[in-house]
């Protein structure tokens, strides 16, 4: 009793040194949840760093996640009708007052999860963020989200009806060419936007899933998506998929921007081991602050860092990766202004497979409202994936995918 009223004395202490703390209790400005069968994010923001502290209870599964030194202000009374049902890991939300300057975020699960809780510092228009991050116990394999959807039924771009068997018939090497296809960004992190207030992240989901249709429609061919939703995905899990899935190739799309609107025109990128160009080097260093912006957990930024050293053994991977961008790259330009008339290559991040040959494609313009036009419309994003369709095909001709391929023996 006597420690607790030395507690509490100091406690008035305190209070006086420190004027009114009850008044100077942090707000969330804003809560944000983007749910994915990959995992799901809860992203609360402040202007302050947040202390917080996670706990799990089970029979039935919940979360607990206590902020300290917080408001139960009217932003955290939204977050509940946040939730959608088709949450694969949420069930219900509730956010609460649990003592003073305590507030209790309880989340009902629908499965057994893994959770990990950190904290970003603000960065571009963010505050502080406090991320939590759902995952399954087991995470999906993307092997058999690309075996899924290798079913012959994907449907053909002119809307009817596929003829039965005939997408997935083998090309010449006995085996399906598997293009992992990236749509840039995602979630947490919006990439550019454009005058008209469109985000990369949306224009680069549309245009890989009108690619992906496409390739499937195609015998020979079969396409994967690193992400088919609104969530925010690490370059090196982009990476991972691909590798995980014996990709053949790899496409990352995405919508340039620079401070002047006229800039314009269509580029391809692949790796480089050397000095990029200035422009090539600033475009990289923009796009690897992905991770940043979107929020990877600083134990995995660690690893994602040692991934980054570039083998030399890749300088292989990225002459293949420099004939597909050429490819890719003249039948862009029946579509588009070429904004560089070569393939430019530079250090990004999401191209450092070694073994799999990668190209990053900056199809417009966003921050050109010409260009941001023609990205939002239906007709300019099927010629854009066509594009980018002819490119693959004219580079498959050419090199195609090894008959002794990892997954041969799988089919
Ligand atoms: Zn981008």
């Amino acid at each position: 009793m006597a420690g607790g009223r030395l507690a509490a004395l100091i406690g008035c202490l305190l209070v006086s040194l420190h004027g009114a703390p009850a008044l100077a209790q942090e707000q969330i400005v804003a809560t944000r949840i983007w749910p994915a069968r990959d995992y799901t994010r809860v992203t609360f923001e402040s202007k302050q760093p947040l202390k917080y502290e996670l706990f799990t209870v089970k029979q039935p599964q919940r979360l607990v996640l206590d902020i300290l030194d917080v408001d139960m202000g009217p932003t955290l009374a939204e977050l509940r009708g946040k939730v959608t049902e088709g949450d694969p890991y949420i069930k219900g939300l509730r956010a609460g007052r649990n003592r003073p300057g305590v507030v209790r975020i309880v989340l009902d699960l629908k499965t057994e999860v893994e959770a990990q809780a950190f904290t970003l510092a603000p960065i571009g228009d963010y505050g502080h963020r406090l991320v939590l991050d759902i995952h399954p116990l087991v995470p999906p394999d993307p092997l058999a989200a690309l075996l899924e959807s290798g079913d012959g039924l994907a449907p053909r771009e002119d809307g009817r009806a596929p003829s039965a068997g005939s997408a997935r018939r083998p090309g010449k090497a006995g085996r399906l060419a598997t293009i992992v296809i990236d749509a840039g960004h995602g979630g947490e992190d919006p990439g550019a936007r454009g005058r008209r207030g469109s985000y990369e992240k949306n224009v680069t989901l549309i245009i890989a899933k009108r690619l992906k249709a496409l390739v499937d429609a195609e015998p020979g061919m079969r396409a994967l998506l690193t992400r088919d939703g609104d969530y925010f995905l690490p370059l090196k899990l982009r990476v991972e998929k691909a590798r995980a899935v014996h990709a053949d190739l790899f496409v990352s799309i995405h919508a340039d921007s620079f401070m002047r609107p006229h800039a314009r025109g269509s580029s391809v990128f692949a790796l480089s081991t050397r000095r990029a160009s200035s422009e090539a080097a600033w475009l990289a260093r923009k796009e690897n602050a992905s991770d940043l912006i979107g929020g990877v957990e600083l134990r995995a930024k660690d690893r994602y860092l040692k991934q980054t050293l570039i083998d030399l053994s890749q300088t292989g991977t990225i002459d293949y990766s420099l004939k597909l961008g050429r490819a890719v790259l003249s039948q862009l330009g029946h579509v588009n202004t070429l904004h560089k008339p070569r393939v430019q290559q530079a250090g990004f991040a999401v191209l450092t497979a070694p073994d799999v040959p990668s190209i990053l494609v900056e199809t417009a313009f966003i921050s050109n409202p010409q260009e941001e036009k023609k990205l939002n419309d239906r007709g300019y994003q099927g010629r854009l994936a066509r594009a980018i369709l002819s490119g693959i095909k004219r580079y498959i001709e050419q090199n195609p995918p090894r008959p002794q391929g990892p997954l041969a023996s799988r089919e």
